[in-house]
């Protein structure tokens, strides 16, 4: 199992052996491509294009894709999935990274908002002549768009996913069978403030190994203020390590908080007792190895 970070500094950090970073963030800010890391690309949630272009939000019977929308409760604004030239935009971007080094591309947010959207005169047009009903049109648009996104890709490829195991065609368009025959692996993100309590983590990772038809990597906070939460998420990394992962990404602010978490775990000579006692072999392998350079 490998263990790597997400992160919004270009730089590699020792001890980790897989490293993603955010090229393209949900407020819009774009940033030049980072070689020899995974590259990640948020798709369809870009605030300051639809603040210069308001007409390019996705729209439902409850109103645009907004955060300040409350009739609709997303974390993002989305543009409409279906916009051409939003659409040309994005992957002429995913393509000029490519021409960079990178280790390869992973796209984020690259779906419907929910459910309801989008119901934009286009969408709908395209829906009516599709024939389809409106989740499978709906999946139909995004399979194309990772298909087309992953032509333009000549490195690795892989897809983050909205950790809902159940609901994730009729929500989003996403239909992870399809997915999986374009994608190297599905890196799933499952943020939390801390990890004291963590069954719910165990459960989706389950859910995921079982159900993905690819190779899953799994991303937790590491943004941790105090020991007590570090410990906790310590414990969450070994507990899950005992599944089969391709690996574990931690996400930080920085590599200093990269750097933290290793000394911190390599420190606590009684956690790294416990990962022997109780056969954590995985995460005991991978805080040894902190324990030669931190
Ligand atoms: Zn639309």
């Amino acid at each position: 199992m490998k263990v790597g970070l997400v992160t919004y500094t270009p730089e590699k950090v020792e001890g980790f052996d897989l490293h993603v970073y955010y090229a393209k963030w949900a407020d819009g800010s774009t940033f030049p491509a980072a070689s020899e890391m995974q590259n990640d690309v948020t798709c369809f949630c870009d605030a300051k294009a639809i603040r210069e272009d308001p007409s390019i939000v996705a729209v439902s019977k409850n109103g645009p894709a907004l955060r300040k929308n409350r009739r609709v409760n997303l974390p993002f604004d989305f543009v409409c999935p279906t916009n051409p030239e939003y659409q040309a935009k994005v992957l002429d971007y995913i393509e000029g990274l490519c021409k960079e080094k990178v280790e390869g591309v992973t796209l984020n947010l690259y779906h419907f908002p929910e459910e309801e959207f989008c119901v934009c005169p286009r969408c709908v047009e395209l829906w009516r002549q599709s024939g389809l009903n409106w989740t499978q049109w709906k999946t139909q648009t995004i399979t194309e768009f990772i298909r087309e996104a992953k032509e333009r890709v000549k490195c690795g490829f892989a897809v983050e996913i909205w950790p809902d195991p159940v609901l994730a065609k009729e929500r989003f368009g996403l239909d992870f069978d399809q997915i999986a025959e374009y994608v190297d692996y599905f890196h799933v993100p499952l943020s939390a403030r801390d990890y004291t309590t963590m069954y719910w983590v165990d459960l989706l990772t389950r859910d995921f190994i079982k159900t993905l038809k690819k190779p899953v990597v799994l991303e937790l906070s590491a943004e941790m203020p105090n020991d007590e939460k570090a410990e906790a998420l310590l414990k969450t990394m070994a507990y899950v390590s005992r599944h089969d992962l391709k690996g574990i990404l931690l996400l930080v602010h920085n590599s200093e908080n990269a750097r933290q978490i290793c000394r911190f775990a390599v420190k606590n000579s009684e956690f790294r007792e416990w990962l022997k006692k109780y056969e954590f072999t995985e995460m005991s392998r991978i805080v040894e190895n902190w324990a030669t350079i931190y």
